[in-house]
C-alpha cells in the first residue's frame, strides 16, 4: 500500500489539534468546578496571586469578595442532595451574570463562593460591586418546582489595606463574611481589624468549651416559676452555667450555639438533663418536690437520631418520673423541619415528658401551625413581658399570645417579670404563671431548696403590690 507524504502530514497535523483541544479540556477541568464550571480554589488563587502584582504595579486596589449561602446545609438535608446541587447550579449562573466580565467568579467548596473585583480605583468601588453582588439574592428560585427564596452573607477584604497577599486577602474576607453571619445572615460586611479579634476569641473559647465537661466547668442554676396568684413555687427552669478561669463566666447565649455548631451539644444536653434528675431525686429523697423541673433542648438534640434513645436511658439510670419534666424547645428550632420536629415531640412525650414553646412570640408561629404541635404550654417571651404594661403593642402581643392559649387549650407562663405591675398586668388578663427576677434570679438548687422549704415565700411580696 501507498501512503502519500501528504496524507501523513495531515494525520500528523489532526493529532496535534487532539492533543491541543484535550489539553484545553484538561486545563479547564484542572481550573474549574465540575458542579457549577465556575473557577475552582486553585485558579481563583493563581488569578489573586496575578491581580495583586498587576495592582502593585499600577498602584491600584482589588477586592475580594467572599460568598457563603445561608443554611444551604438544612435544603440540602430537606430537599435532597439533586435539588442542592441544582441550586448551586443556578446560583452560579445568576452570580457569573451579576459581575463584569473581567471579575472571575470561582466556587472555592460546598456553598461557598469567591468573587475577584479588580480595577478597583477607591473603596467605593467595591461597595458598588458588592451591593450589586447582594441582588443575586432578590428573587427566588424555582428548584424542583419548589420556590426558594435563599440569602447569602458576603465578606469582602480590600488590597492592599486589608493584606497583602492572598492568604491574607482571602483569610479576611472570609473573617468578614463570618461577621455578617453573626450579624443576623443576609448581609455583607467590609473587614475591620478588630474582627480578626472577636473571632480569635471565638476560636479559642470553642475549642475551651470542648474539655468545659472534662475539667467540670459546667454547673446548673434554678430559676422558680411561681403561681402569681399565690405565690407558691410550682416548677424551676434548669440553666445552664460555664465558668471557664480564663475568663471567668460564659454567657450561654455565647456557648450554647456554639455548642450546637460542633456538635457538642449534644454530650452538654444529656450532662445537663442527668444532672437535673439527679436534682429532682435527690430533692425527692428529702421530701420536696419541685414541682415541674423545666430543661431547654436546642434543636439539634431534638432532631438526633439518638435523642429518645438517650432521653430514656437518662429516665431509667436516674429512676426520675417524666411526668416531672417539661422540655423546653424554641419555635425557630422546629420552623427549619415542622414534620420530623412534631414526629421526635410526639416521641418524646410518648415517655411521659412535657412540652413547653420558649421565647413564643419572636418567631413565625402562625395559628394553624401552632395548632399541629404536640405541645402542653406557651413561654410568652420576655419581650413582651419587659415594657409591661406600658407599652401598647407589647400589652397587646401579650394579650394575644394568652388568648391564643386559651383558644388552643394551651398552658401560659411568662418569663422575664421583673416587677408587681408585669405580674399584675398578667394575672388580670388570664396569665397565672410566672418566672423573672421579681421573683427571683437564677440561683444555686441549694438557694432554691431553701424556698421550697420556706413555702410560698413570694405571697407577701405580690399582696404588698398589689
Ligand atoms: P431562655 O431559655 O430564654 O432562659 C431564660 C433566660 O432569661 C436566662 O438567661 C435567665 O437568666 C434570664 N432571665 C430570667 N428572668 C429574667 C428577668 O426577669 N429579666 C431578664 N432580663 N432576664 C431574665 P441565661 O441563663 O443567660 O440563659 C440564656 C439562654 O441560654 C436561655 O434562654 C437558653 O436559651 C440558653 N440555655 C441556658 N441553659 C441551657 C441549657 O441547659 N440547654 C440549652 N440548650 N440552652 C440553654
Ligand atoms: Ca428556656
Ligand atoms: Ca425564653
Amino acid at each position: 500500500m501507498h501512503f502519500s507524504g501528504l496524507t501523513n502530514y495531515v494525520a500528523i497535523f489532526s493529532d496535534i489539534t487532539d492533543i491541543k483541544r484535550s489539553q484545553q479540556k484538561l486545563q479547564h477541568m484542572v481550573q474549574h468546578d465540575a458542579l457549577t464550571g465556575l473557577a475552582n480554589r486553585s485558579f481563583l488563587n493563581a488569578q489573586l496571586e496575578r491581580a495583586i502584582a498587576v495592582a502593585q504595579r499600577h498602584r491600584s486596589m482589588l477586592a475580594v469578595a467572599f460568598i457563603d449561602l445561608d443554611r444551604f446545609k438544612s435544603i440540602n438535608d430537606c430537599m435532597g442532595h439533586p435539588a442542592g446541587d441544582e441550586l448551586l447550579q443556578r446560583f452560579a449562573e445568576r452570580l457569573q451574570s451579576s459581575v463584569r466580565k473581567v471579575d472571575l467568579v470561582a466556587r472555592i467548596s460546598g456553598d461557598e463562593f469567591v468573587v475577584l473585583i479588580e480595577d478597583v480605583v477607591k473603596k467605593e468601588d467595591a461597595l458598588i460591586a458588592v451591593k450589586k453582588l447582594m441582588e443575586v439574592f432578590t428573587d427566588s428560585f424555582l428548584i424542583s418546582g419548589q420556590e426558594l427564596r435563599v440569602t447569602g452573607s458576603i465578606g469582602v477584604s480590600v488590597f492592599p489595606d486589608d493584606g497583602e497577599n492572598s492568604l491574607s486577602l482571602m483569610r479576611n474576607a472570609d473573617v468578614a463574611m463570618y461577621s455578617a453571619k453573626r450579624n443576623g445572615r443576609n448581609t455583607y460586611e467590609f473587614y475591620r481589624e478588630d474582627m480578626s479579634v472577636a473571632m480569635l476569641e471565638h476560636v479559642l473559647l470553642e475549642n475551651a468549651l470542648r474539655g468545659a465537661l472534662q475539667r467540670e466547668e459546667l454547673s446548673l442554676v434554678y430559676q422558680p416559676q411561681i403561681n402569681i396568684k399565690d405565690g407558691r413555687i410550682i416548677g424551676a427552669e434548669v440553666l445552664l452555667r460555664w465558668c471557664y478561669p480564663q475568663v471567668g463566666n460564659v454567657s450561654p447565649d455565647v456557648f450554647i450555639p456554639m455548642a450546637e455548631n460542633n456538635g457538642l451539644i449534644h454530650a452538654i444536653g444529656a450532662w445537663v438533663l442527668e444532672h437535673a434528675c439527679l436534682q429532682v431525686k435527690s430533692w425527692q429523697s428529702k421530701g420536696l418536690t419541685i414541682g415541674r423541673m423545666a430543661i431547654n433542648v436546642a434543636a439539634p438534640q431534638l432532631m438526633h437520631i439518638n435523642y429518645i434513645r438517650d432521653v430514656e436511658k437518662i429516665l431509667l439510670r436516674t429512676g426520675v418520673s417524666p411526668q416531672s419534666l417539661e422540655f423546653e424547645v424554641t419555635e425557630s428550632s422546629i420552623i427549619e423541619d415542622t414534620e420530623q420536629a412534631i414526629r421526635q415531640i410526639e416521641r418524646v412525650r410518648a415517655l411521659g415528658i412535657e412540652f413547653a414553646m420558649d421565647d413564643f412570640g419572636t418567631g413565625y408561629s402562625s395559628l394553624s401551625y401552632l395548632k399541629k404541635l404536640p405541645i402542653n404550654r406557651l413561654k410568652i417571651d420576655r419581650s413582651f413581658v419587659s415594657n409591661l404594661p406600658y407599652a401598647k403593642d407589647e400589652a397587646a402581643i401579650a394579650e394575644a399570645i394568652i388568648a391564643m392559649s386559651k383558644a388552643l387549650e394551651l398552658e401560659v407562663i411568662a418569663e422575664g417579670v421583673e416587677s408587681a405591675e408585669q405580674a399584675m398586668f398578667l394575672l388580670n388578663h388570664g396569665c397565672a404563671e410566672a418566672q423573672g427576677y421579681y421573683y427571683s434570679k437564677p440561683v444555686s438548687a441549694v438557694e432554691i431548696e431553701k424556698m421550697m422549704i420556706a413555702g410560698n415565700i413570694f405571697k407577701y411580696l405580690k399582696d404588698g403590690a398589689a
